[in-house]
């Protein structure tokens, strides 16, 4: 049975799909989601993520962190967490990095946040020189320091969507229409957690929700608020979201959300004011776009240095790489970076207050 399959006889059964369940159960199915079934980054992979492009992005996050773990005392121990790892490259070219810093990485307990056991088995790889554990959930952090990154995890996480009726919204959800899956809106209704919204949408405007980033961020800023740490949130995204983000890919290529259920990457745009909010326990930086964040860091410096040592192809691509991790055209506008820290406490290097 295919994952289409399995989706199309859940809806004959049971009626029209939200679209949270949908996105959940083609990235995250026991066997045939998206993440479970496969391990889809790296350039044979659908998709590019920073640290795949170059070993700069987890290098600099990792002195950062270290800088921050320094601002706030050099706490003796704390938690170094990551969410949803990958291929666990961020994580280890962080703490090769911050392995400069004394005292970072013997202080550190790694903690990383992963559904997907398949991924798990390539972090343990990845990570094979040190002693890492995988948490279930953020709940099980800790209560300990947390320092934490996560890269392109929040845009994974299942979204709904509202279409403005009047005062009302209707939800979109998937039904069938014989063996194709299409996208439906269900009936009209009051909706006080979007009544905010009433102010900056119209008539047919789209509006996206995502109930487990709060309550993940919720988590993060309330173990921040007690223990202190810090943590950075990069991901494509803007402080408000308005309009359909949801966005399918395939082997580099943009495809229909519902066309591939299991084999393509569903995603959806980050509403960082969201974050801001579920974070009331503690700091939030300003949201600041993810090239000018590595330009502060010093990216360029490091690519310099790092290029001294390469020549031809090997040179041409570390050139494309920093061009791809900073451009405005690139990942530099788009990508945007967002830290939580200590209430009265300084962000880390890069963001502002
Ligand atoms: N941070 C990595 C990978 C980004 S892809 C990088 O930058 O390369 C998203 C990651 O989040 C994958 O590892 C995926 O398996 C994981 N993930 C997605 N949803 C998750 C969830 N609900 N809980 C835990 N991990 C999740």
């Amino acid at each position: 049975m295919t994952l289409k399959d399995h989706i199309l006889a859940r809806i004959a059964a049971e009626g029209p799909m939200r679209l949270d369940d949908y996105m959940s159960t083609c990235l995250l199915h026991p066997t045939l989601g998206y993440y479970t079934s496969q391990t889809p980054f790296g350039q044979q992979g659908d998709f590019v993520t920073a640290p795949e492009i170059s070993q700069m992005f987890g290098e600099l996050i990792g002195l950062a962190l270290a800088q921050a773990w320094l601002d706030q005392g050099a706490p003796k121990q704390f938690t170094l967490a990551e969410l949803g790892p990958g291929r666990g490259t961020l994580m280890a070219d962080l703490l090769r990095a911050a392995n400069q810093v004394p005292g970072f990485v013997d202080a550190a307990q790694i903690a990383l946040i992963e559904a997907s056991p398949a991924l798990q088995q390539v972090q343990r790889q990845a990570l094979a020189n040190h002693d890492v554990r995988w948490l279930d959930t953020l709940a099980d952090l800790p209560e300990q320091p947390v320092f934490l990154i996560a890269n392109e995890f929040y845009d994974a996480l299942p979204i709904r969507q509202f279409q403005r009726a009047g005062l009302n919204w209707r939800e979109r959800n998937i039904g069938a229409n014989g063996d194709n899956l299409t996208m439906g809106l269900g009936p009209a209704q009051s909706c006080p957690a979007l009544s905010f919204r009433l102010d900056d949408t119209k008539d047919g405007d789209l509006v996206e929700t995502c109930t487990t980033a709060g309550a993940v961020t919720g988590h993060i800023a309330n173990r921040i608020s007690v223990h202190g740490g810090t943590a950075l949130i990069v991901d494509y995204g803007d402080w408000r979201s308005l309009g359909d983000t949801l966005q399918a890919v395939q082997d580099h290529k943009a495809v229909d959300p519902l066309a591939h259920p299991g084999l393509a990457d569903l995603t959806a745009h980050v509403d960082f004011e969201a974050l801001a909010v579920a974070a009331t326990d503690c700091a939030y930086s300003r949201v600041t776009a993810q090239g000018m964040f590595l330009e502060r860091l010093g990216i360029t410096q490091r690519a310099k240095q790092l290029a001294t040592s390469l020549s031809g192809s090997a040179l041409e691509n570390h050139i494309a790489a920093h061009r791809r991790l900073t451009h405005p055209a690139e990942m530099g506008n788009l990508f945007k970076v967002m830290a939580l820290f200590p209430m009265g406490g300084t962000p880390p290097p890069g963001l502002d207050p």
